[in-house]
């Protein structure tokens, strides 16, 4: 008898772990490795948040709460929904999971058949296709290059879907291009899913306040109302608050579904935590002039980094809407040689290129659907932002 489950087998293995296992060795060596990699704030959790936390372990807040959120929590995340996109939810048609991962994994456990498919513009968050496999469901990547803009068209759209499709999942601003879907053109993707009433959308604007420009962020079911039944809205304070180790998501959709996530979450994880949640409520109704500053600080950073990518020969880079991330395309250093004569043969290679000659750590595109580039995350100091802008150019030039 096997002893690992046969659904584990359809998880790919990660083609970040090769590079994440040389980047340990070489810090175990004691090298200077620059970290670009990590998909997090290098910013603090704000002090109200924490001081909200703090309180409500003071006041006992410490026990067993509804499973899938306070109904405190709940009711600011109708208002922030209101507040910041215009939509309308009751406390039902809401549910609190542990980050956003758990809330997008409770949503296809609790609607995927064997068959049903999953159409997942690429690049793509790493998570998304093998959820879709981990719950039983068929991946339907749809490539989405940079000439695109990195996201999926109507026609994409239209093409993709099967009658077995259950969701098409979006994702604006996007982890790992950065790229925005603006209101023109979620409308378009409403238009086609309109023709298809059995298609519901999942989108996940996990970076809804991290963006740059006075690019307007919108969200498909406030730009196609009648999409509204059909439609998962995903958020969570992990991101915009710097609050990834508090470990708290939402999402806002029909009630059927949000009942069935409260179900699997009840014989999994239960309640997230509950100093979490009153902190994440704290995040949800305190005030957000922190985030001016902080994208500030983002936007600036983006710029350099644009700016040094673009002036290599053999990179391009795309500039992002939101988010915190770079995704370069490297095609023009496919085929190029490293002084220890390796022939850069994928995106894998220039990524651990990178890694072994500028110490510089970055995540090979392929492990998003997106070959031929790789990504940064440029939520991390000025310094060491500037440091590794300046050892991935030099690394380039060695190259012939
Ligand atoms: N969605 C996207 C696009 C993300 O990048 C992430 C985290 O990296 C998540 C969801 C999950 O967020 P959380 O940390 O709240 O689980």
């Amino acid at each position: 008898m096997q002893l690992l489950a046969s659904l584990l087998q359809a998880v790919k293995p990660s083609p970040t772990l090769v590079i994440t296992k040389i980047a340990a060795d070489m810090r175990r060596r004691g090298l200077d490795v620059v970290s670009l990699s990590q998909g997090e704030p290098d910013f603090s959790t704000p002090d109200h948040i924490n001081a909200a936390a703090k309180l409500a372990i003071d006041n006992g807040m410490t026990r067993y709460t509804d499973v899938d959120g306070t109904p405190e929590l709940k009711d600011a995340i109708t208002r922030k929904f209101w507040r910041d996109n215009g939509l309308s939810y009751e406390p039902s048609e809401i549910s609190v999971g542990t980050g956003g991962k758990q809330v997008i994994f409770n949503a296809l456990l609790a609607t995927i058949n064997p068959g049903d498919e999953v159409i997942i513009p690429a690049p793509y968050w790493v998570s998304y296709p093998d959820m879709v496999r981990l719950a039983g469901g068929t991946p339907v990547e749809v490539l989405c290059g940079e000439s695109q803009g990195f996201k999926i068209t109507a026609a994409q759209l239209h093409e993709a879907i099967t009658p077995r499709t259950k969701w098409v999942i979006l994702n604006s601003p996007s982890n790992p291009t950065g790229a925005g879907y603006d209101k023109a053109e979620l409308e378009k993707l409403g238009k086609v899913l309109l023709d298809h009433p059995h298609v519901y959308v999942m989108t996940d604007d996990m970076y809804e306040h991290i963006r740059y420009d006075g690019w307007p962020f919108t969200t498909i079911a406030s730009v196609v109302p009648a999409l509204r039944d059909r439609t998962l809205t995903v958020n969570g304070v992990s991101k915009a608050y710097a609050m990834t180790g508090w470990r708290i998501g939402f999402a806002g959709g029909p009630r059927e579904i949000i009942s069935a996530m409260g179900t699997i979450q009840s014989q999994s994880t239960s309640n997230p935590s509950s100093v979490s949640q009153a902190a994440a409520l704290a995040a949800l109704e305190g005030p957000m002039d922190f985030l001016t500053p902080r994208n500030e600080a983002f936007r600036e950073r983006r710029d350099m980094c644009l700016d040094v990518f673009n002036a290599i020969e053999g990179l391009n880079c795309r500039r992002p809407e939101g988010a915190f991330y770079l995704f370069p395309s490297c095609e023009g250093l496919i085929g190029r040689k490293a002084p220890d004569g390796t022939v850069m043969g994928s995106d894998v290679d220039v990524s651990r290129f990178f890694l072994e000659h500028a110490h510089v750590a970055t995540v090979p595109g392929s492990a998003f659907g997106g070959p031929g580039h790789f990504r940064i995350s440029f939520a991390t100091s000025n310094e060491r932002l500037a440091e590794a802008c300046k050892r991935i150019r030099a690394a380039c030039s060695q190259l012939n």
